[in-house]
């Protein structure tokens, strides 16, 4: 028994993973089919059963009108994805899903988790973040901390070899792609800088593909979502076969017609060509920003599925002049981080000494006007946490009013490295009343506190005013209300999976119900009477005691089915 156990979880963009603090190291938890890895896909079946993970994943192809697969890359916006007749947010999506990893290692626990550690793209802006923590509230867990990817697979590598170095985490996963540069000495684990693009990431260069095999074959035309569908599939399995072959063959029926393709190293390397450009500029802003140049690193790690690719590792080589460790596994290296952040909440022993530091990604502002004479122009950012500042951070900056008799102050929230706003993004606005004065009298003071999660509180408050005017940022776009969330939590409940119906259940009262055939007499009743206890467990909804329940009868099940019993 754990006391307060607190889940890391890695939340995917294609697929998610659990680890646990247990007896001083991090465990990976397998889910329910034995898996370490559970797709981040989300699917209803025909009759309004919720699929999650490898099943779901199955039918993205067969029934991609009921099934989500890359809701993340969603996650803070008001995009609705549907799933046959119903329509979901990124974060009720997400929610299923996590509520999905807290049953399964529930299970594998046997004891109850309430509490978690998430990791997030470490580009995840202010709206993001929320949604995050958002899907997890509607899952039952409370977020503890929010922990960048980037920083968790450093975690990862760090306390692998445990000693004085200099490294920088490249990290390509479906979605995104990070990079972190870290320096390590007495049991400090430091980010001196972090960057990325939100927008690159493995699933990217199997659009490529699908473009590539579209001008192969130019009579094929994708408006049909099943053949959009089909052509991604055939394009993923041609990507991660190219990573141990030099060749991969697709093949595809569609309209009566076999469309065949052949794709050559050659062929992705050209086709790829415009996505690994870009993976150079991250990496040198990273360099910049902590100050080091390439001689200061020990080692590159290669964190994230994509960069299986050797294609990206080659691309990798180049960019350093050297080959970089892949001795983590990329796609656990995450929740393996998340998994010692989890110990490190739980203030155990074996991770007591270990600080850990983290940066702001981004520079976080607010617009403001620029005077020319009696001119003034707006739509200027004035940066007041600039990027890659050391985590927690508050700072703060005095305005003035820019008119007469101004009476109102609007503040505009924006998050980059734009010098004009209209670069930036908008993350929120805040106004406050100011008394009346000449322009430029009255003084205004505004301050940006940026927590450990990456969130951001701001307060405002005018010269002389007794009170801080404001520590919420409002009119969000892309974020839930209180209501919003509630009618969310009614509405996942609404499609909650009776434990009757979940898959495995309805197996083991089969099987009760075959055996039950082939028995007589008192063999047959005691059958009966196993199976009428599994049901009224099943009904009671108590996951434990069906747990329970259902172990017995499995054992038993096995013994007759073998033979043993009979
Ligand atoms: P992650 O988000 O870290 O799980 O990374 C998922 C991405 O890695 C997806 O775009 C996958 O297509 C890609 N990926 C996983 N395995 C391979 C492989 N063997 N070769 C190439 N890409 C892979």
């Amino acid at each position: 028994m754990l006391i307060n156990p607190v889940m890391g979880i890695d939340l995917g963009t294609t697929n998610s993973a659990v680890c646990l603090w247990q007896d001083g190291k991090a465990v990976l938890i397998p889910n329910k089919w034995g898996e370490i890895l559970t797709p981040s896909v989300v699917g209803l079946d025909e009759q309004d059963n919720l699929i999650i993970g490898r099943p779901a994943r199955e039918r993205l192809q067969t029934h991609p009108s009921l099934t989500q697969g890359s809701f993340k890359r969603y996650m803070g916006t008001e995009a609705l994805l549907t799933l046959g007749s119903r329509q979901f947010r990124a974060e009720e999506l997400s929610a299923l899903l996590l509520r999905q990893l807290k049953e399964d290692a529930e299970h594998w626990l046997g004891q109850p988790l309430s509490q978690a550690i998430i990791t997030v793209p470490a580009y995840f802006n202010d709206v993001q973040r929320r949604a995050v923590k958002n899907a997890a509230r509607l899952a039952g867990l409370e977020a503890l901390r929010l922990l960048n990817e980037p920083t968790a697979a450093s975690l990862a590598f760090g306390l692998l070899d445990n000693r004085e170095q200099k490294y920088l985490t490249f990290d390509l996963g479906g979605g995104t792609f990070d990079v972190s540069i870290i320096d390590m000495f007495e049991g400090v684990v430091e980010v001196r800088a972090s960057s990325g693009d939100v927008r690159l990431g493995g699933d990217d260069f199997s659009q490529a593909i699908v473009q590539w095999m579209l001008s192969q074959q130019p009579e094929l035309k994708t408006a049909q979502a099943t053949l959009a569908a089909q052509l991604l599939a055939k394009a993923e399995i041609m990507k991660q076969t190219l990573s141990h072959a030099s060749e991969a063959k697709a093949s595809l029926e569609w309209n009566g017609r076999q469309w065949n393709w052949t794709l050559t190293e050659e062929q992705l390397t050209a086709c790829c060509q415009p996505l690994l450009a870009r993976l150079q500029r991250p990496v040198q802003q990273a360099l910049h920003d902590a100050r080091f140049s390439l001689q200061d690193l020990d080692h590159i790690v290669l964190v994230g599925g994509a960069t299986r690719m050797p294609l990206v590792r080659q691309t990798v080589a180049r960019l350093f002049g050297r080959f970089p460790r892949h001795d983590l596994n990329p796609d656990e290296a995450v929740a393996l981080g998340a998994g010692v952040q989890a110990g490190m909440v739980m203030a155990d022993a074996a991770v007591e000494d270990i600080i850990l530091t983290d940066v702001m990604p981004f520079s976080l502002g607010i617009e403001v006007v620029k005077r020319h004479g009696n001119q003034v122009e707006p739509g200027f950012f004035l940066p007041l946490i600039e990027r890659n500042t050391f985590l927690p951070v508050s700072k703060n900056e005095t305005l003035n009013t820019v008119s007469d008799n101004q009476t109102c102050v609007l503040l505009k929230i924006y998050q980059g490295e734009g010098r004009r706003v209209q670069d930036n993004v908008f993350l929120g606005e805040m106004s406050i009343d100011v008394p009346p004065r000449a322009a430029g009298e009255m003084s205004i003071d505004v301050r940006f506190t940026y927590t450990l999660d990456g969130l951001l509180e701001v307060e405002c408050r005018y010269d002389g005013s007794p009170t801080v005017a404001r520590t919420v940022i409002e009119k969000v776009p892309g974020q839930m209300s209180e209501e919003q969330i509630a009618a969310s939590l009614r509405k996942l409940t609404d499609i909650k999976q009776h434990p009757r119906d979940r898959q495995e259940n309805r197996e083991l009262l089969a099987r009760c119900s075959r055996l039950y055939e082939r028995l007589l007499g008192d063999e047959r009743a005691w059958v009966d009477g196993l199976t009428t206890a599994f049901e009224q467990a099943l009904e009671s909804q108590d996951l434990r005691r069906i747990a329970a329940v259902r172990e017995e009868a499995e054992n038993v099940l096995r013994q007759y089915e073998s033979g043993t019993l009979q």
